[in-house]
């Protein structure tokens, strides 16, 4: 029996490579049944693209990473750690982990960032305890200079063998201005070039979805992420492609942890993405099951659901709640419940709302100035939030402060 109050977190000293940052048991779902998953992620030295250019505007794995490269054996001695509380999961659960997801924030394939051997050792751990699937995240450079050069996915299917392989992409949205928002490292040919070499090497494609990043509105998140989903699943022509849609939650040293400081009137200000949107995103989708999900359903970390909502400007806290273990009950047993459930608890206020949010400024105009200030703030070595809350002097509206700052200079 799957449990949702069996939910651990154990968290490490962040600061030590020879230690994982933190080891979860989390609940999932693994050809329609209730499973647990065990996810993991490794003390990195960060991606190479945060390390080189600063990162996407709303990334925070920057936060944690220890920025210099970490050795083999330090990698190993995480991996033992590893082996140690998967052993212990299953000793003291009625079933026993079957997937395993290793992330290293950065791009899994990229040599400088986890060697070979590492690579290795973890399909080993795989076998070892009988796991059933390993998820591990890319990018689609990653993905392409691999198939060009090492080819280590299709050394890691055949290790794996009979071992589901599912490599995520952050593919974020299929629009190349939403993804030059984000200041995403790879182009959408990347991308979709990248999850048809993954398929073809007899992996599983996966698709990390945002929704609601920096500077947009609630509408057009809504409609980036259906749209997104919907050139996802025509990329695929027919073929398996996994989907988690990810609502953008407050990070530091992102640009939205700066626009969340704006007035609330200001057409910029930011705010995560109501519940209800997921909800909203899902109901068109109703054939994908499994294979379109987000995070949260599979996430109860030690700050949720009560003080999660109370503390994060979704929904009203008491509607979201309810929705919340809704959507939990949804996942867990979607057999015997419905979206529309879910979405009755909904309150429609609020995305009324929302709904009357406009960007006074047309997206390419939006990627302009947010490709400036990316430049400045390389320029002055400090994080984009950093730069603007140092050098930004607001006088109207967020976007046509920078754009009064940007001429001055
Ligand atoms: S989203 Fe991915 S590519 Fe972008 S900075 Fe974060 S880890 Fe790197």
């Amino acid at each position: 029996m799957i449990s949702m109050t069996d939910v651990l977190n154990i968290r490490f000293d962040p600061s030590d490579p020879s230690k994982p940052r933190s080891i979860n048991l989390y609940f999932d779902h693994y050809k329609g049944e209730p499973i647990y998953r065990t996810v993991v992620y490794l003390a990195n030295s960060g991606c190479e693209w945060s390390r080189r250019t600063g990162g996407c505007t709303m990334c925070g794995t920057k936060n944690s990473a220890l920025k210099k490269p970490i050795s083999d054996e330090e990698f190993f001695a995480q991996l033992e750690i590893v082996k140690e509380y998967l052993g212990k999961f299953n000793a003291t659960h009625e079933a026993p982990v079957k997937t395993l997801h290793i992330y290293n924030d950065g791009f899994f394939f990229n040599d400088s960032e986890i060697g070979p051997k590492v690579r290795e050792a973890i399909y080993g751990i795989a076998r070892s305890f009988n796991i059933k699937k390993v998820v591990v995240e890319t990018n689609g450079s990653d993905i392409i200079r691999d198939n060009k050069t090492n080819n280590h996915l299709g050394r890691a299917v055949e290790l794996l063998g009979d071992i589901e392989f599912e490599v995520t992409l952050g593919i974020e949205s299929t629009n190349p201005l939403v993804r030059a928002l984000y200041s995403k490292p790879d182009s959408v040919e990347d991308v979709k070039n990248s999850l048809e070499i993954i398929r073809r090497k007899g992996a599983i494609s996966k698709g990390y979805v945002l929704v609601k990043g920096p500077l947009l509105t609630e509408v057009e998140a809504y409609e980036d992420c259906v749209s997104t989903i919907k050139t996802l699943q025509q990329w695929s022509k027919g073929e398996r492609f996994r989907i988690e849609f990810q609502p953008v939650c407050l990070l530091p040293n992102t640009l939205h942890e700066y626009l969340m400081t704006l007035d609330r009137k200001d057409p910029y200000y930011w705010e995560p993405p109501l519940l209800s949107t997921l909800f909203r995103i899902l109901k068109h989708f109703p054939t994908m099951g499994e294979d379109l999900y987000s995070a949260l359903f599979a996430k109860i970390d030690t700050d949720s659901p009560w003080d999660f909502w109370l503390t994060r400007p979704h929904d009203d806290p008491e509607t979201t709640y309810k929705i919340y273990l809704k959507l939990v009950e949804y996942y867990l047993h979607r057999k015997y419940d419905t979206i529309e459930a879910a979405l009755k608890l909904v309150n429609e206020k609020l995305w009324e709302e929302r709904k009357k949010q406009v960007a006074p400024h047309p997206l390419e105009e939006r990627v302009a100035i947010v490709k400036k200030l990316l430049g400045l703030s390389k320029q002055n070595n400090m994080h984009l939030s950093d730069y603007l809350k140092t050098n930004l002097k607001l006088d109207g509206n967020f976007l046509d402060s920078c754009k009064n700052h940007i001429e001055k200079l």
